[in-house]
Order: structure tokens, then sequence, then C-alpha cells
């Protein structure tokens, strides 16, 4: 027995034409066990998915997307939708999240389909964290941009604006952090960036620093490490500037990182013009 995401709604199994004596068999067997009233989950039924349909609600918004595969800002809390009823009647954990796109009704599914999930986490997130998602969207075809927009078409005009600033291209959500910061800082930034003799970049900051960045907390194998070695070396020998980010700076570190960029960018030495190869 494999449900989407693991769980499903007893009525459901009901529909797919089993009785109510197999089903029971399914349990005894081990197969299928009951979550809460009505809700019943095989196997594959992940803790986070299991633990919104115990709660009465549905996986939604960040820990929604990321069961769409969707790159999303790193976050402690499960977020579920419930509705304002059950709410109100739950005495709801710490490190849960109602977020603020309601059900009128009890859900119908353990996960938030992509739509709904996007539509909850534009009111959770601030306008980078929800251009980190819409790039991830895009760059894994999940939705086109249209797609995007229409979805988006109720939404406050600051979070509509932010489907134009998705970029397809970045590759993680790092990326995606870093060039969103760096363009608030009014400096040009492009993503992968093809440089001859090297290939893609991560990030060109005007027309010589190079940003690369670590897609995840624990990174880099061996081959990584000497590749990653081996680019700097072209790139600085032909008159690039590189930094390298990792994902703690990124995302714990900021403000020194800031602090350095600034003085970087204000020395303009991201604008200076390469040398001429010799
Ligand atoms: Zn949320």
């Amino acid at each position: 027995m494999m449900f989407p995401y693991g769980v499903t709604r007893y009525a459901d199994l009901l529909r797919t034409g089993l009785g109510r004596a197999e089903i029971e068999q399914l349990q005894l067997a081990g197969h299928i066990r009951r979550v809460r009233r009505g809700w019943y989950a095989d196997p594959s039924a992940g803790s986070d998915v299991l633990r919104a349909v115990r709660l009465g609600g549905a996986l939604s918004c960040l820990s929604a997307l990321r069961h769409h595969g969707v790159w999303v800002p790193p976050t402690g809390q499960l977020h579920i939708r419930m509705s304002e009823h059950h709410q109100a009647k739950s005495a709801l954990p710490a490190d849960v999240h109602v977020c603020p796109l309601p059900i009128r009704s009890a859900p119908t599914v353990a996960v938030d389909p992509l739509a709904t999930a996007l539509l909850a986490a534009v009111r959770c997130l601030n306008g980078e964290g929800i251009v980190v998602v819409l790039d991830s969207i895009l760059n894994l075809r999940l939705l086109r941009r249209d797609q995007l927009a229409s979805i988006l078409s109720g939404c406050a005009v600051r979070v509509r604006r932010l489907v134009a600033e998705a970029d397809h291209r970045a590759e993680s959500g790092t990326e995606s952090m870093v060039r969103f910061r760096l363009r608030r800082l009014g400096v040009k930034v492009r993503s992968q960036v093809f440089i001859e003799d090297v290939g893609r970049v991560d990030l060109l900051v005007g027309k010589r620093l190079v940003i690369e960045v670590d897609s995840r907390a624990h990174h880099t194998g061996e081959s990584t490490y000497q590749t990653d070695r081996r680019r700097d070396l072209v790139l600085v020998a032909r008159g690039r500037l590189v930094l390298r980010f990792t994902y703690h700076q990124i995302v714990h570190e900021w403000d020194a990182v800031l602090k350095e960029l600034r003085l970087l960018i204000r020395s303009e030495a991201h604008l200076r013009p390469r040398p001429r190869a010799a």
C-alpha cells in the first residue's frame, strides 16, 4: 500500500474499492496504521506529515514545499494549515506554526499541493525568502513564471513584484539569497555566468567579482574541493576576484560577511576592468 506522502483518508481508501474488512486486514498485517480518526498511514509516511495529520492539520507552506522538492529557507518550525475552529480547540507545541492561510473545514489532504503551499509561504516569508522559493520552483521547472504570476495574482503588490525578480538559473537557495542581498545593495549581479576556461560560476558581481556559494550546510567531497581550487587559480590568474561563501556564512553570519563586502564594493574592486591577458 503506497499513499501519496504516505498518508490517506479512510474515505479515500474506501473509494479505491477496498472494503472495511480488507482495510482491517491491512491494518492487522501491519501494512497500514491509523494516524488519527479517519486517517491512515503506510510505512513510507514522513514524521512531519504524520505530525501535521495527528494535530488535525495539513502540512503546508515551507514544510510542504520541501516535500515538493523546493529549496526553502531554514525553519525550525513545522508549518501547517488548520481550520480556526480546530486551532481554537488544540494546544499546539511551540515548534508548530499555523500559517495564516486558513482552511474552512477539516483538511482533505495530508500535504498541501504546490500552489496552496506557495500561497501559504508568501504569507510566512519575507521578500528574500519568497525569491528563494520562486527561484527554486522555476529552476526545478515545477511551474512556469506565468503560472507563478497567476497563482499569486491575488497577493499584495510587493509579493507580485517578486515574480519578475525570480531567476530560474539559481541553483541553490543560498545563491538566491546572496543575489537578492547584493541587488539590495545596488550592485549588478548575474547568476550562473559562463566564463571561458572555467565554466559557469554561481554569481558575477560587476565585471570582476566571482562569488561561489555552498548550497548545503555540509558540503564538498574531495573532488569538489580539488575542482574549486583549480577554478580559483584560473579565475584569479585572469584578473577576477573570487569569494567563496559557506552555507553557515550566508545563513548565520551574514552581518560579518556584509561588513567586509561593503568595504569591497566601496573600493569598487568589483568594477575594475580585468587586466588584458598577456
Ligand atoms: Zn508558514
